[in-house]
């Protein structure tokens, strides 16, 4: 690629899965497309939004959306939203939330790290984050007194396979919420294939990062009911401001959008196996390599190669397997996170045949040096 050439950067092969730190998703033609598109042109802004409001309850079968700049935003504007609503005056107060609910109340194992302590997200509103229950467990029980709790504004999940502990149960959560008159609000910002099932739980809003797994320009969604939806965009008048999303990102969500509902997800679901399967195959035989593969935890159509490295047998730990392989050129990122229990993840949904086969010599060349 040109720019690449240009400015001495190198290339990269991503099989560590929707990850910021190296662009996150590849974009088909058609929604670069659209996005270059829309670089040329003028928009009537509040028109964009309503036409992608509409577009993401069509294929939702929610009442609304709204796009923000990332789900970062989304976290913290979703936040405002149920603390602020969109009145004017308290749209402007903020992060000042004198006289407002404050209280945002997630389960201790849903304090994520996705480059950014997702508490931080919600305190940039005003907000004051409140932990439940503990990292390991987070029960019904937990929830319940923090959630009627006076001055709480929302109940804040998460669908991740970043999260900790026994799984929550997410529908009598979102129930629990309801119970006691707030809003129960899901970052699922890399589960766009589950929205059915999360809207399904009864949250007030979903939130989606739409240059995952939806493969658009930098986007955040905001799924779910109207009012809060609408509320969300209000903030976009204060503090917002700088989390608001650009014509080219719209219109970029709006054709991955219309591409996601062609897709046939069995077929998708069958080629990400066959790849899965054939990587699997070439690189369970190399020296101190265990391999093996794992359906997506969070409940993603997906699963992934975990490698267990054995030091003695590989002449190195999956750590220093993990820096060579990033060191190379091209360079090659996998999902080192737990490099120091001696494993790696491998995400191959990104990749073509030609870069599995590029992983497979570089590793079989690291492992087996002749
Ligand atoms: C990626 C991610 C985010 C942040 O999404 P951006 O769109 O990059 O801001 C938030 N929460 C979770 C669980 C994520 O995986």
């Amino acid at each position: 690629m040109d720019i690449k050439q240009k400015y001495g950067l190198r290339d990269i092969i991503n099989a560590a899965g929707t990850f910021t730190p190296i662009g996150v998703s590849r974009s088909s033609p058609t929604i670069a497309k659209a996005t270059a598109e829309a670089l040329k042109d003028h928009f009537i802004m509040e028109e964009l939004q309503q036409a992608a409001s509409k577009a993401v309850a069509r294929w939702s079968g929610s009442e609304a959306g709204a796009v923000t700049h990332c789900t970062a935003a989304s976290i913290t504007l979703s936040v405002a939203a149920s603390m602020a609503g969109s009145t004017p005056e308290a749209v402007a107060a903020l992060p000042d939330t004198s006289g407002m609910p404050n209280r945002v109340v997630l389960p201790a194992g849903h304090e994520v790290n996705y480059g950014q302590p997702i508490t931080q997200a919600v305190r940039l509103s005003g907000a004051q984050p409140i932990l439940a229950g503990t990292d390991e467990e987070c029960s019904l029980a937990d929830l319940e007194p923090e959630l009627s709790c006076p001055g709480t504004a929302c109940l804040l999940l998460v669908s991740s396979r970043l999260t900790r502990g026994l799984a929550v149960d997410m529908k009598a959560a979102v129930g629990a919420a309801h119970k006691a008159g707030i809003p129960a609000i899901i970052d699922a910002a890399a589960q766009d294939m589950r929205l059915a099932d999360l809207l399904a739980t009864g949250a007030d809003l979903v939130l989606i990062s739409a240059h995952k797994y939806l493969t658009s320009p930098t986007a955040g969604l905001v799924v779910g009911e109207a009012g809060l939806v609408n509320a969300v965009r209000a903030h976009e008048k204060g503090i917002g401001r700088g989390m608001k999303a650009s014509k080219e990102a719209i219109c970029g969500v709006l054709a991955a959008i219309e591409e996601r509902k062609g897709l046939d997800l069995e077929a998708w679901w069958c080629e990400q196996n066959r790849k899965v399967t054939w990587l699997k195959k070439r690189l369970n035989p190399l020296p101190g390599l265990s391999v093996t593969s794992i359906p997506d935890p969070a409940g993603m159509p997906l699963s992934r190669l975990r490698l267990r490295v054995t030091e003695q047998d590989a002449g190195m730990d999956a750590a220093t397997l993990s820096a060579r392989m990033k060191d190379g050129s091209p360079s090659i990122w996998v999902i080192d996170r737990t490099s120091g229990q001696g494993e790696l993840y491998l995400e191959l949904v990104q990749l073509s045949d030609d870069e599995l086969a590029l992983i497979s010599d570089v590793m079989t060349g690291l492992l087996q040096p002749s």
